[in-house]
Formats: C-alpha cells, sequence, structure tokens
C-alpha cells in the first residue's frame, strides 16, 4: 500500500485527492506554487513544499522540481490530479524511473491515448469506430483535400495533441481548407509543441457522452456508465451527469462491454475515460483522457464508488474488489463547475472571497478548496468548486441543484452561479438530452430570461 503521496496539482482536485488519501490512512505531501502557499489543501497536509513561483511552468509544470519534492520528502507515490502533469508521459516515465508509482496509466498508455489519431486507430482495431476522417496526421493539401471530400463538408480540423477545447477549427468548403490547416497547426505547436493536425467530419448536432472505467494490473476492467457532457461552451463543459438522458440499458452495456475489452487489449491501468460524439442513435469515440477528470463525482454518486480511492488502490497494486455485475446506477446526478468568472462576459474574476457559504443537505455535495478570505490567484483556471446534486431520478437531482444554488453565497469575486441558475431553470434542458452547441447558441436567452 503507498504509504505517502505527493499531491502533483492545487485547488479542489488537490483537496480532493487529500481526502481520499486520508481516508486510506496514507500520508499527504502538498506541492504549491509561492502564490498557493494558503491553499486549502497546503494546510491539511502533512507536509508541503514550495516548487517555484506562480507560473505554472515554473511550479505546477516543473518535473524537475516536483520529482525532487517527492525525494526530500520520501514520498512512495505520486498524484497528477487533472490538467498540468496529468497527461504528460515524459512525465510518467521520469516519476516510474525515479522508483516512484505514479497514480495513472503506464506512459506508454498516456503516449498513445495522448494521441488522438493513434487513439483513434487504436479503438478502430478494437471494433470502436471514431468520426470518419484522415487515419494519419496531415501531409499535404491534396491528401486533406481528398479526406475532406470523402467524408463531406463541413469537416473540422483537430490537433492530435491537442486538449482544454482548443485546437480546433472548422471547414465549411475547401477554399477555407488551406489556411485552417496552417492555423491548427500554428496555433498547436505553440500550445501543445506538436504542429500534427487530422481531419474529421463536424458533426452539427452531436451530445457528447463518456464512459467511466477502471481497471487493475490484474487484467480485470469495469464500467462504471456513461455521463452526459454535452453542456459546453467553447468546447469545455459548464455542466455534467450521470446517466445521459435516453440511454437505454442496451446501448450502455453494448459499449461497456466494447471498453472493457478495449482496456484489456491496450493494458489500460487505473481510471480512464472514453469520450464519443452521439449522433442519431450512433456512439463516435473522440479520445480518451488517461486521468482523474473534473466530472468525476457524478458517476460516484450513482454508483457509490469512491474513483480516487479505486485509483489509489489500484496503484498501491491491489487486485479491484467490485466486478461489473456490482456496478449498480442509481439515481441522478448533475455537477456545475463553478467558476471564478464574469457570468454573461466570461472574463476571469479573481480576487478576495470575503465570505463563502456551501450548500448542504442530503444529495448536494460541494467539492471545492474555497474558504473565507481565501484569495483566488489570477494566475490559473478559473474553477473553484463543483456543486453537486443527487436525487432518485433527474427531476429531484434538478430540484436540489436549485435549492442548492439559491443558497450557496461566494462574495468578494463574481462567479457563474447565476449562469447555472438560468441554464437548471431552461425549459429546454430540463427536458434534457440537448446537443453540444445549445448553451453557447442559446447563452443570451438563457441568461436574460431569468437575470
Ligand atoms: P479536447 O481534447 O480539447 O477536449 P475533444 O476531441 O475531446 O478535444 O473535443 C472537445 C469537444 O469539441 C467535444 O466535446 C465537442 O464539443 C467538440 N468536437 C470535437 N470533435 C468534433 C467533431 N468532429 N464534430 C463536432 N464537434 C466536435
Amino acid at each position: 500500500m503507498i504509504k505517502k503521496l505527493l499531491i502533483a496539482n492545487r485547488g479542489e482536485i488537490a483537496l480532493r485527492i487529500l481526502r481520499a488519501c486520508k481516508d486510506l490512512g496514507i500520508s499527504t505531501v502538498a506541492v504549491h506554487s509561492s502564490v498557493d502557499r494558503d491553499l486549502m489543501h497546503v494546510r491539511l497536509a502533512d507536509e508541503s513544499v514550495c516548487v517555484g513561483p506562480p507560473d505554472s511552468k515554473q511550479s505546477y509544470l516543473n518535473s524537475p522540481a516536483i520529482i525532487s519534492a517527492a525525494e526530500i520528502t520520501d514520498a512512495d507515490a505520486i498524484h497528477p490530479g487533472f490538467g498540468f502533469l496529468s497527461e504528460n508521459a515524459d512525465f510518467a516515465e521520469q516519476v516510474v524511473r525515479s522508483d516512484f508509482i505514479f497514480v495513472g496509466p503506464k506512459p506508454e498508455t498516456i503516449r498513445l491515448m495522448g494521441d488522438k489519431v493513434l487513439a483513434k486507430n487504436t479503438m478502430k482495431e478494437i471494433g470502436i469506430e471514431g468520426i470518419p476522417g484522415s487515419d494519419a496526421p496531415i501531409e499535404n493539401l491534396n491528401d486533406a483535400k481528398k479526406i475532406a471530400n470523402n467524408v463531406g463538408y463541413p469537416v473540422i480540423i483537430k490537433a492530435a495533441h491537442g486538449g482544454g477545447g482548443r485546437g480546433m477549427r472548422r471547414v465549411y468548403e475547401e477554399s477555407e481548407l488551406e489556411e485552417a490547416i496552417s492555423m491548427t497547426k500554428n496555433e498547436a505547436k505553440l500550445a501543445f509543441g506538436n504542429d500534427s493536425v487530422f481531419i474529421e467530419k463536424f458533426l452539427e448536432e452531436p451530445r457528447h457522452i463518456e464512459f467511466q472505467v477502471l481497471a487493475d494490473s490484474f487484467n480485470n476492467a469495469i464500467c462504471l456508465g456513461e455521463r452526459d457532457c454535452s453542456m459546453q461552451r467553447r468546447h469545455q463543459k459548464v455542466i455534467e451527469e450521470a446517466p445521459a438522458v435516453g440511454i437505454t440499458q442496451e446501448e450502455r452495456g453494448r459499449i461497456s462491454d466494447k471498453l472493457i475489452n478495449a482496456c484489456k487489449k491496450i493494458g489500460y491501468l487505473g481510471a480512464g475515460t472514453f469520450e464519443f460524439l452521439y449522433q442519431d442513435g450512433e456512439f463516435y469515440f473522440i479520445e480518451m483522457n488517461t486521468r482523474i477528470q473534473v466530472e468525476h463525482p457524478v458517476t460516484e454518486m450513482i454508483t457509490g464508488i469512491d474513483i480516487v480511492r479505486q485509483q489509489l488502490l489500484i496503484a498501491s497494486g491491489q487486485e479491484m474488489t467490485y466486478s461489473q455485475s456490482e456496478v449498480q446506477l442509481r439515481g441522478h446526478a448533475i455537477e456545475c463547475r463553478i467558476n471564478a468568472e464574469d457570468p454573461v462576459h466570461f472574463t476571469p474574476s479573481p480576487g478576495k472571497i470575503n465570505s463563502f457559504h456551501a450548500p448542504g443537505g442530503p444529495g448536494v455535495r460541494m467539492d471545492t478548496h474555497m474558504y473565507n478570505g481565501y484569495v483566488v490567484p489570477p494566475n490559473y483556471d478559473s474553477m473553484v468548486g463543483k456543486l453537486i446534486s443527487y436525487g432518485n431520478n433527474r427531476d429531484a437531482a434538478i430540484r436540489r441543484m436549485v435549492n442548492a444554488l439559491n443558497e450557496i453565497v461566494i462574495d468578494g469575486i463574481k462567479t457563474n452561479v447565476d449562469l447555472h441558475k438560468n441554464l437548471i431553470l431552461d425549459e429546454q434542458f430540463q427536458k434534457g438530452g440537448l446537443g453540444i452547441n445549445y448553451l453557447e447558441k442559446n447563452i443570451k436567452k438563457i441568461n436574460n430570461n431569468y437575470a
């Protein structure tokens, strides 16, 4: 069993990991930048090490500093959380080479799945289809034209190593193709250090549905059902829920079986998510996230399985105690990502939280690092917490979310709480099953209706 774990992350997820460690009796080491000394998990950790200045390149992305911190504190494992170094295969490799346990899959799996083209090809061989498009990075304009003509316009140019909803560009006709490819390549080079891009058919009104898996080192794999993450802005998730409205037990079972098989074939280890776009009754694989995801709590609420705890047990070399038949989906859960941002213009709103009150009661969970007097620094992602509601059915989960959003108090900074209120109360959202463009297309209406 892991004895001491270094948490290579910050904010809400660092606190979430710390809590799982405390549950399991694992000692904790927090690493933080100089602006993050007062983070809640730094206060609660057994030890803490400042790994650099606020700029994340020199702190949370500084692999040598993080590995040195593990060495000097005598930690035996490193949990990367999400974002930062979590999907960096080179970092995972350095962690393993330095004789620490990396809480996640093997470096080669991260490398394979981190390349969206390789990931799609691997899944295709296993019988899981992706969105029609290129099966190799684009080498020249002629090939690109052929592929785009084959699948039909509109198409989307995507960075093979992209993430966070960036590095994507829609193309409606052939004359736009050349410029779109070169712009996406430039952007990808700058943002991801790799300019490889590929083409996919652009789906007009799909839903984003993803499946959570867990796999251990004894070749056991289970699927914890799906989440609907279609409420997005700029390809970034805003609200997630589980299960996905309208997905039948037959569809869920069919995809789960395939994904369990995929995990075994690729030797997957730990928690992972297979993301799909769903349109006209078909699932199209888009990518795999080889880490814990922001939205994991909705799955925890409907399965009763603590996914972070499972990550730690699996990384410790233990065999999973759950079999697929023991995974029961009960009720419905919804998560609202609370961001420190202007609800109308979406500009970040860092600053001091003068007063914070977390909602509570049955079926309400608030995962956050906020507290009275906490200062949100301007240097990082604006997510300051996640509000999760659970009920016996979707209507009950919605009711509890409305009450919780009415109860929450975050004074001092601007947040998107009002946007969440308006969206949760939106008639179309309440019907369920909306596509990925709904929020962005209707954001003005949603904000004005109830503002
Ligand atoms: P990232 O790694 O940046 O999260 P993904 O490949 O997971 O990128 O895509 C993120 C989002 O972009 C999807 O949830 C969807 O909203 C949109 N998207 C991606 N591929 C397509 C496509 N072929 N057609 C339409 N929308 C897409």
